[in-house]
Parts: C-alpha cells; sequence; structure tokens
C-alpha cells in the first residue's frame, strides 16, 4: 500500500506528465523519461526566474541562448553585451553573477556545470534555492527546493497560517520539501510542485476541484485555501527624487546626447544612463547644470517625470531637456560618451531609462522633431 507521500508523488508527477507546459529550457512533453535537460539551460533559466514571471523569461531565454549557446560562450562574454541582453528584466546583478558563474565554472570544472548542491553553491549568486533547482532538474539528484509557489503550495497542504518568510516557517518548509520528495524523478517532482503554485494552486482563487493533490490538501477541507498564506505586511516604500538631465548637443551630422556609465557596484551596477543626480528639491538652473558638467547650456526643460518602483523603494526621475550652447561636445572626464540617439540601444540601460528615451521620443514627435536634427525636404 503507498503511504500519503508516496501518493502525493504518483499524483502529482501523473498531472505533470499530463498537462505540464513547454518551456524552452525543458524536455519537451512525452520525452524519455532518462533524458533530463541541459544543465546550462537550467542555470540560465533559474537565473532569470528568480522574481521573474515564466511569460517574461521566455523571449529573454530564447535570445540569450542564441547569443550564448554555451558555458564557454557565455564566460568570454562582455559584461555590456550580457547586460544589454539582460535589460529590462531588472536585478542586474543576477546577469552578471550568472557570466561570473560560467567563467568559475569554465575554469574551475572543466566547462561542466557541478551536478552537487554543495558546490554549486560554490558559484556566484547561486544560493539554496538555485543550487536545489539546477541539481535536482539537470541531474535528478534528491535535492530539495523551496521558492515562493513551492512555499505556497506547502502552506496550504499542511495549513500553514503563518507568514512563510519567517525564519521558523522556511526552516519548516524546506524540512517538509524534503520529506516528500520521492525516491525517483526529484527533478519533475521539483518541477511539478512549481507548476502547481504557477498554474493551479495560485496566490488567488486556486483551481481546487481540479487539483491532483486535493485529495492530500488540509487547507481545502477545511475551506481555508484562499486566506493561506496569510500576505505579508505591506511595507512602506520610501520614495527617492532624481533629477536627469537629458543634454543634447549639435553634432557635425545629427544631435549627439551625453550619456554616463553607472559606478560598477550597487544598483544598475556599470549600465549607462543619461546625467542623473539626486534631486535637492529645487529647480535645477543652467548654471548649476553647467557647473558639474563643465560645458554651458541653456536653460533646462522639464518634459516630464518617469515614475519607477522597485520592491523596497521608488523613484520619480525628474526628465530635464538640456541644450548646449553652440556646437558643443567636449571631452568629458570620466565615463561620458556623445552617443547619437539610434546608438543608445547599443548600451544596457536600466528600465527608467529606457522609459526616459520614450519620453524623449514623445516629446521629439509632440514638438516636431526638435530633438532631432531637421531633414532637408524630400526630393
Ligand atoms: Fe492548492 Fe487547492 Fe490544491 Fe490545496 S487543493 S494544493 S489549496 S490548489
Amino acid at each position: 500500500m503507498l503511504s500519503r507521500a508516496q501518493d502525493f508523488s504518483r499524483r502529482l508527477l501523473a498531472w505533470y506528465d499530463r498537462d505540464r507546459r513547454d518551456l524552452p529550457w525543458r524536455v519537451p512533453p512525452g520525452s524519455l523519461r532518462a533524458v533530463f535537460p541541459d544543465p546550462y539551460h537550467v542555470l540560465v533559466s533559474e537565473a532569470m526566474l528568480q522574481q521573474t514571471q515564466v511569460a517574461t523569461v521566455v523571449p529573454y531565454f530564447r535570445r540569450f541562448l542564441g547569443a550564448f549557446p554555451t558555458i564557454a560562450t557565455l564566460a568570454q562574454a562582455d559584461e555590456q553585451d550580457v547586460l544589454r541582453l539582460w535589460q529590462g528584466l531588472g536585478y542586474y546583478s543576477r546577469a552578471r553573477n550568472l557570466r561570473a558563474a560560467a567563467q568559475t565554472i569554465v575554469r574551475d570544472h572543466g566547462g561542466e556545470v557541478p551536478k552537487s548542491v554543495e558546490k554549486l553553491r560554490t558559484l556566484r549568486g547561486v544560493g539554496a534555492y538555485t543550487a536545489g533547482a539546477v541539481a535536482s532538474i539537470a541531474f535528478d539528484c534528491p535535492a530539495p527546493i523551496v521558492d515562493g509557489n513551492v512555499a505556497r503550495v506547502l502552506c496550504r497542504v499542511d495549513r500553514i497560517e503563518t507568514e512563510p518568510k519567517e525564519n521558523r516557517i522556511q526552516q519548516l518548509l524546506w524540512r517538509r520539501a524534503k520529506e516528500i520528495l520521492p525516491g525517483g524523478r526529484c527533478g519533475d517532482f521539483n518541477s511539478s510542485m512549481m507548476e502547481l503554485g504557477a498554474v493551479v494552486c495560485t496566490p488567488r482563487n486556486p483551481r481546487c476541484p481540479m487539483c491532483p493533490v486535493n485529495a492530500h490538501c488540509e487547507a481545502f477541507a477545511a475551506g481555508v485555501q484562499d486566506r493561506i498564506p496569510l500576505p505579508r505586511k505591506a511595507k512602506v516604500r520610501p520614495l527617492l527624487e532624481r533629477d536627469v538631465f537629458c543634454v543634447r548637443s549639435r553634432g557635425s551630422s545629427a544631435y549627439l546626447w551625453l550619456i554616463e556609465q553607472r559606478a560598477m557596484t550597487g544598483r544598475w551596477a556599470g549600465m549607462w544612463q543619461f546625467i542623473t543626480l539626486p534631486s535637492n528639491g529645487q529647480t535645477p538652473t543652467a548654471q548649476v547644470i553647467a557647473r558639474h558638467l563643465g560645458t554651458a547650456v541653456q536653460a533646462p526643460r522639464l518634459i516630464g517625470t518617469v515614475q519607477h518602483g522597485l520592491t523596497h523603494r521608488r523613484y520619480a526621475f525628474n526628465v530635464y531637456l538640456c541644450v548646449t550652447r553652440g556646437r558643443n561636445t567636449p571631452e568629458m572626464p570620466g565615463p561620458r560618451k556623445w552617443v547619437m540617439r539610434r546608438q543608445l540601444s547599443g548600451y544596457p540601460l536600466s528600465r527608467p531609462q529606457v522609459k526616459i528615451t520614450e519620453l524623449l521620443d514623445k516629446y521629439d514627435a509632440d514638438a516636431g522633431s526638435e530633438t532631432a536634427p531637421r531633414r532637408g525636404p524630400k526630393r
């Protein structure tokens, strides 16, 4: 007779074999059971999936693998190219860490993704979750995993009515995830738990009547699945204000824009931006900007404010168009460059900076190409 844990995994795996989504980092549905996905693909997908939904990740994953089809190509890649392909996914330290992990794999592991959780955890950016996911999915190691989806399923199945992020509950969930691992197909089992959380045991309105493990679910039995897990207390997110100076100068054949590279540490490290400074709450004057840039500009024009929210803070970027006096594109100290508008796509930009370029384009269109040089009459 099957134990409860065996019956749970049997039902879940049968559902996964039948209904799982076809995703580019998985082996196709219907593949032989002994076929495992490429460990490099699993590593890339797990890095991308942290804090990001599957539907968003799929096109990024395809583009990334198109540019860096192997660990060796990623290890040799220029960091700016890696960041550019990550542009829009956010949490850019994941991209830098992934490249650093690829370099370690090439240097210390003969180019092969390590199989054990312990060795995987020595790679930069690889924590308990990612190590367990790669070890189990790519190598079928009996490694448990707990991400947000798994935590929600476990909390409901066991009727845990406490905040799952609490340390004590996290430890409990990791223990439970280990206890319920089946004797084989650990990667498929972990994937099926995440899949269940993503498509059936969803945060709101879980679809319990069609759930393959509803016979094991204490929350469903008690009719309390909608209030588990306990919602997190909303945190107050501070608002940080920035002044962005989109400095434009007339080059010999096109307008040029001044951009600068951010510091190599901290948020959006190594990415590019228009000249951005903390706001002091006052409207900046041409003199203040000129002092900062070391070149004279006309009075700045506020063209809009771009809002951007992150998990722990919000930003308001006050965007000013600044035009230099005359054809003035002086050499700039530090990592600053004059570039044409169309060249901006060759630089990794954070999401708010992309929104700022969109704002500039809209302003340009509304103002009748004021931010682009006028073309001669059509022939
Ligand atoms: Fe989630 Fe409902 Fe299934 Fe329980 S029965 S695991 S609450 S979907």
